[in-house]
């Protein structure tokens, strides 16, 4: 996937001054591990040592300790989202959670220079909720299967195939996408803002198993979209039933990207905080999160006396942002994500009215 810049019905890209010749480019720091830096990064290491072998830990600490020094240098601050690894989750970053969570709290964060380490449409949406902060993503190419499930000139044929009914857009989608709709939603809002709706029939796209399910839960009758989540619509009803079998007590705990035959079979679904808040606050004796893998040892890494079973979903778009990576973005100040204004005003307001709404 190419970075998304949608500038071009507004301005030609050489009217933009790049991040690089607004910002300047840093020379590389020295990634040697020497004493200091093990010092320095000990407590980091404490964090993620179930995870990162000690004698790994010496190619992990010199990125480590080099890109909190140079976010600083930079005004930057770390979005990272709860499927990163966990030496990008607990070691480098400043705000972590889903993706809304993500963007919303950076709007809070008085820094320059926002490194999105998730996935391209959520720093579409940091850019869309920090106009004014230059949004930065460490590998352009991160994309998302539901996002890429559908454009903009999609939804204008399904508004014209279903006039007057309203549609609902899943964070997960482009800003192109959000542009053409009337309102945003996420996995743990959707039912909320289906109901908010004045209308029997409402387009909930392109998420086909989240519209699904929620279609389970209200009485309106529901449109949706072909889109799958490709981590998510991995996990079978059977295989779950298999781990119940396996380990009696275990709670299942599921994303509604799922299908709805393994919801079904879940004790609780729910958004990834929502997930996450769960085995916080119930501390199961043993669980398996039904979501990207990575997940689990992020939130085991916080939690005591959980046993985590973990049948491991990798999202490989997710796994595109690495320590490496970030470092360069935040040396290069490389890649800028964009959104054409006209765009962006008309996406805004599909997010806001989603922020908005009383739930
Ligand atoms: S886990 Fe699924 S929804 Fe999330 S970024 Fe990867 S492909 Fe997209």
């Amino acid at each position: 996937m190419t970075m998304l810049d949608l500038r071009t019905d507004a301005a030609p890209a050489s009217a933009f001054e790049s991040a690089a010749a607004r910002f300047g480019i840093l020379e590389k720091p020295d990634l040697a591990f020497t004493p200091a830096i093990a010092r320095e990064t000990e407590h980091l290491y404490e964090k993620v040592k179930d995870f990162i072998p000690a004698f790994e830990w010496a190619a992990y600490a010199p990125y480590v300790h080099a890109i909190n020094r140079l976010k600083k240098e930079r005004n930057a601050v770390i979005l990272a989202h709860n499927y990163q690894t966990p030496d990008i989750f607990h070691c480098v970053a400043d705000i972590v959670g889903d993706s809304l969570q993500l963007a919303r709290d950076a709007t809070q964060v008085n820094a320059e220079v926002i490194i999105q380490c998730g996935v391209h449409f959520m720093a579409e949406t940091s850019k869309l909720l920090n106009p004014d902060k230059t949004v930065l993503i460490p590998d352009a190419r991160a994309g998302c299967s539901l996002s890429e499930s559908i454009t903009g000139a999609d939804v204008r044929l399904l508004k014209q195939r279903y006039p007057g009914v309203p549609v609902v857009t899943y964070v997960n989608t482009s800003a192109e996408v959000k542009a053409e709709t009337d309102i945003c939603c996420t996995s743990s809002n959707v039912l909320s803002v289906v109901e908010s709706l004045d209308s029997d029939t409402v387009l909930c796209i392109p998420d086909e198993y989240l519209a699904m399910n929620v279609a389970r839960q209200t009485n309106k009758k529901i449109l949706t979209w072909k889109g799958h989540c490709e981590v998510h619509e991995r996990f079978t009803a059977d295989e779950l039933l298999a781990y119940k079998e396996a380990n009696p007590g275990i709670e299942i705990i599921g994303h509604p990207e799922c299908h709805p035959d393994v919801i079904a079979v879940c004790d609780f679904s729910g958004s990834t905080s929502g997930m996450i808040n769960y085995v916080k606050d119930k501390r199961p004796g043993r669980v398996l999160l039904v979501t990207e893998c990575s997940m689990a040892s992020n939130i085991q890494a916080e939690v005591q006396g959980v046993d985590f079973v973990k049948p491991c979903n990798l999202c490989p778009h997710m796994k595109r942002i690495t320590l490496p990576k970030i470092l360069d973005s935040l040396l290069n100040m490389t890649d800028e994500v964009l959104v054409d204004p006209a765009i962006a005003d008309r996406a805004r307001l599909a997010v806001e009215r989603m922020v908005n709404l009383k739930q």
